[in-house]
């Protein structure tokens, strides 16, 4: 058992001084490998205040500068990922063979890309004898999900350390392991002291009293549509810059020209890729009624095909899920499903055949879904897809559209402009076209209506993090 007792304010691991200690559960056998001390109120006063100090020093160093160091942390992280993979697999279930890859693999692209932004990006505008200038923003708090854990750390610090922000990071109770090793790579990097702060502990205590604090300029936060509400509010009262990045439900809208083996298949597995817990996967797939039969069976051929276990092993394709809080969200969900008369096709309620501890969950898939059923409309996080059919396009665009979330969705078509066309219609920050990841750490992230505002992600993640001076007479 690991006990992390430290936070690190002003470039010092220091104890942390709360008194709650938050256990870390490995969801896969439900036992407890490492436990977290939470920071006290006066432990984030001290991180704010170090963020505080530091920022007029930091804002105020080159680009240059800041490249070099967003430099060696790749570098740094280069050297330690199996870390930071082994870690997230322990601490929220993910398989190996996703850590490696796709988890761990967004911090290396999103650093990358901050890099590349920062180096082309324009620093200022002139228009006649005005110049127009971008300036950090001040200290940034950022707070953090469990679901993807390191790839919002590294969005979010390489955006507020390009721009030139100082920061304190609070990462999820649930999975803060992987944050706490970026923290060891800040501090081997040699960061000026201050710049880069960490402090541990439950949301509704330590995230809120950032959220308040009237030291701090811009939160960025990635997690539910609920703490998303309640941190605007908390904000509100000092009227800081706030960034939501909130929960989706997703649409996958098949055209009746696509491929089917090839996109029916690539949506089973993006909704099952975490074991469904992604916020911008498409959870609901629809597709033309003339083709239910043939989705249906493709559907759950491909689901079938999952090996759900143990998440060190490498033939195991989903792991559990984060929590006991989330299996019962999703058996929840799923009994709903049942309840409210769609179509189980495979899995349903109850843990896989042979895992009887450990949060794992059946690969479920619903057909003949009605669009607003609770199932069709709320957002599960978890390995549960709802097919639902239409007649006409038109309708197709009103089903996937009606939500109260737009983070994401999916269009695909054999015919690229016919796809593109559908894509406009769809009310959410970014689509994708026959599910081509394409230059994903390279273009703006965000949603809309529910999902959240602001942008994350190179030059669009930088901004978020920047003000705009308007310094009239400049050029005269
Ligand atoms: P969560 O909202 O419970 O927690 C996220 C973070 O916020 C944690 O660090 C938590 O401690 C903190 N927090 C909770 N309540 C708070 C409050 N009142 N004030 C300040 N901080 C608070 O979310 P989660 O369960 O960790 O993550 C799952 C959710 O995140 C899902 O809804 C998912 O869709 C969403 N998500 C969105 C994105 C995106 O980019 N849009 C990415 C990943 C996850």
């Amino acid at each position: 058992m690991k006990h992390y007792d430290k936070i690190y304010i002003n470039g010092q691991w220091v104890p942390a001084r709360g008194e709650k200690v938050i256990p870390v559960i490995n969801p896969a056998n439900e036992t407890a490998f490492a436990d977290v001390r939470s920071a006290s109120a006066e432990d984030v006063e001290a991180a704010v205040a170090a963020a505080k100090a530091a920022f007029p020093a930091f804002s105020q160093t080159s680009i240059t500068e800041r490249i070099a160091l967003l430099e060696k942390l790749l570098a740094a992280y280069e050297r330690r990922r199996g870390d930071f993979s082994a870690a997230l697999t322990e601490e929220m279930g993910a398989p190996k063979t996703l850590s490696e890859t796709g988890q761990t693999g967004l911090g290396v692209a999103h650093i990358q890309a901050t890099i590349d932004a920062l180096k082309n990006m324009a620093q200022d505008i002139q228009r006649g004898t005005t110049s127009i200038e971008y300036e950090a923003a001040g200290v940034a708090a950022l707070i953090t999900p469990w679901n993807w854990p390191i790839n919002q750390v590294f969005t979010k610090a390489a955006s507020a350390i390009a721009a030139g922000c100082t920061m304190v990071l609070k990462p999820s109770q649930v999975s803060p392991i992987d944050a706490i090793l970026f923290t060891e790579l800040i501090d081997e990097v040699g960061f000026p002291k201050g710049v880069f702060n960490l402090v541990t502990g439950d949301g509704v205590v330590i995230g809120r009293q950032l959220s308040l604090h009237p030291d701090v300029d811009v939160v960025s936060f990635t997690g539910s549509t609920r703490a998303g509400r309640e941190i605007s509010r908390d904000a509100a009262e000092t009227i800081k810059v706030v960034h939501l990045e909130l929960g989706g439900k997703s649409p996958n809208v098949i055209l009746d020209d696509a491929d089917f083996e090839a996109a029916v298949s690539n949506g089973v597995h993006a909704c099952f890729s975490n074991a469904g817990q992604s916020c911008s996967v498409a959870t609901r797939m629809i597709v033309p009624r003339s083709k239910l039969a043939e989705v249906n069976e493709i559907a759950k051929r491909v689901a079938e095909t999952y090996v759900v276990g143990d998440p060190t092993k490498e033939e195991t394709t989903m792991g559990p899920l984060v929590n006991e809080r989330q299996f019962k969200i999703v058996q929840g969900y799923i009994e709903k499903g049942i309840a409210e008369g769609a179509t189980l096709l495979t899995g349903g309620p109850g843990r896989p055949a042979g895992l009887d501890k450990g949060y794992f969950t059946k690969p479920t898939v619903f057909t003949d879904v009605d669009p607003k059923s609770t199932i069709a409309q709320e957002e599960i996080f978890g390995p549960v897809l709802s097919i639902i059919a239409y007649d006409t396009v038109d309708e197709a665009i009103e089903i996937a559209n009606d939500s109260i979330y737009g983070l994401a969705g999916v269009v695909q078509s054999r015919d690229r402009e016919k796809a593109l066309k559908v894509a406009r219609k769809i009310r959410a920050g970014h689509v994708y076209i026959n599910h081509l990841f394409g230059e994903y750490a390279n273009v703006p992230f965000g949603g809309w209506k529910q999902s959240g505002t602001g942008y994350e992600h190179a030059d669009f993640g930088i901004r978020g993090f920047q003000l705009v001076k308007s310094i009239l007479g400049a050029n005269a």
